[in-house]
């Protein structure tokens, strides 16, 4: 494996974008942030600013009416958002799981079919890959399709499914095939007003709370079969490449998380006084804060580094974004601990977002595998 020495550059325009998301997350986002924890509801009011501010889906090539951002501006989008609402970073994140398939895979058609109402914010789509009975292992799903005429009948459950009741489309996976294992899974574009087609309940969840998350069932669905992204059997490698590149945002939205929770941390120890000091002042307390520091900025180097590499198409990409995931998700879980630590009982209350970040940046070593599954395809790639 190459582990040749990669450099990235940030360009002024990855600076304007992150400033341009900041000012929008701080002015927004931010004050929405506890409310949105509270309530469980989908904010649509941030869903709205951000297709205002296009950046709904910034990552749509030009060729169809995107903004062609490069690998490491959706990275910053996602981490400037996640930094004051981990719920909120998940609209654009989503999104760019829901259709990085059919960018990868698709035909020029099917592109052009759908991806400039992406581009403009008017369809959104999400990825539905597990179920209650493949999370981990996928591949032994049991959702199928089967070939009707010039259609095919769809017919299961997915599992899980970030921003189902909201997207309009549907990355969905489903077994073509159930003599070739993964060889017989492919993937579709599944429209939420096609007949058959339906959502669950909204899964209560320990954080993430303003982004649904539930059941897609499809009943006896029938779709045309020029839905199909890429040819037929070519679905489960679809979805694995998908999430090479999307765990590079999972990566940028858990340092995200942890910068926010490192920012609150540093305002209180300045603040908070005992034994006639600024917490601040303590030794004990300044280590944990240089760790912190320490600890964030080298996952977000490690996600820009592996974002860049994507961007040059750099072959190792797989163990890049399962370094990048894996060790921000547990750099945010580390850091947000330590930063409710830090408040002490106020760290503890929902008084202060702490406790709010502590709970978002769990999800991060759980979802689009786990860190567990990273581990395993790291060592893969190592052994390879
Ligand atoms: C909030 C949320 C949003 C999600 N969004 C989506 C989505 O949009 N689309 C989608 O398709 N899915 C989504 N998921 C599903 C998610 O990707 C799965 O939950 C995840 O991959 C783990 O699968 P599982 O829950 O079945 O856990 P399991 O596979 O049952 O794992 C349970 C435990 O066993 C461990 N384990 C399993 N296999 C191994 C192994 N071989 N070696 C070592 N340890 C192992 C795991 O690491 C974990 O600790 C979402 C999940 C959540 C909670």
């Amino acid at each position: 494996m190459n582990t040749g020495f990669d450099v990235y550059r940030l360009t002024d325009e990855h600076d304007l974008l992150r400033k341009t998301v900041r000012d929008l997350a701080l002015d927004v986002i931010a004050p929405r942030a506890a409310e949105i924890d509270l309530t469980g509801e989908y904010p649509q009011d941030v869903h709205d600013a951000l297709k205002a501010a296009d950046m709904l889906a910034i990552h749509v090539p030009e060729e169809y009416g995107g903004a062609g951002a490069d690998k490491i501006a959706h990275c910053i989008l996602v981490e400037e958002v996640a930094r004051v609402c981990a719920s909120s970073s998940l609209i654009p994140m989503g999104n760019k799981l829901g259709t990085t398939g059919l960018i990868l895979s698709g035909s020029d058609e099917l592109k052009a079919r759908y991806l400039p109402a992406v581009a403009r914010g008017e369809a959104t789509f999400s990825y539905a890959l597990s179920e209650r009975e493949a999370g981990s292992d996928a591949a032994s799903m049991k959702t199928r399709a089967v070939r009707d005429g010039d259609g095919f009948v769809l017919n299961g459950t997915k599992a899980w499914i970030t921003g189902a009741g909201v997207s309009t489309h549907y990355t969905l996976m489903a077994v073509t095939d159930p003599t070739r294992g993964a060889n017989g899974i492919s993937a579709f574009v599944v429209h939420a007003d096609d007949a058959g087609f339906s959502v669950g309940q909204k899964e209560r969840k320990l954080g993430i709370h303003g982004s649904p998350t539930r059941e897609i069932y499809v009943e006896d669905c029938r779709i045309p079969a020029d839905r199909m992204i890429g040819e037929e059997g070519t679905g489960f490698k679809t979805a694995l490449k998908t999430l090479d590149h999307t765990r590079l945002g999972i990566g940028a939205q858990a340092v995200g998380i942890a910068q926010g929770a490192l920012d609150h941390a540093l305002a209180y120890v300045k603040e908070r006084r005992q034994f006639d000091q600024r917490i601040a002042d303590f030794q004990g307390v300044q280590f944990m804060l240089a760790d912190m520091g320490m600890r964030i900025e080298a996952a977000r180097q490690l996600v820009y580094v592996a974002a860049a590499a994507a961007e040059r198409g750099e072959p190792n990409l797989t163990f890049r974004s399962s370094a990048a995931k894996c060790f921000a998700s547990d750099t945010a879980m580390a850091v947000t601990t330590d930063a409710v630590q830090l408040l002490g009982g106020a760290g503890y209350t929902m008084d202060f977002p702490l406790e709010r970040m502590m709970r978002d940046a769990k999800i991060t070593q759980i979802y689009e595998g786990t860190n567990q599954i990273q581990r395993m395809v790291m060592a893969r790639a190592l052994l390879k």
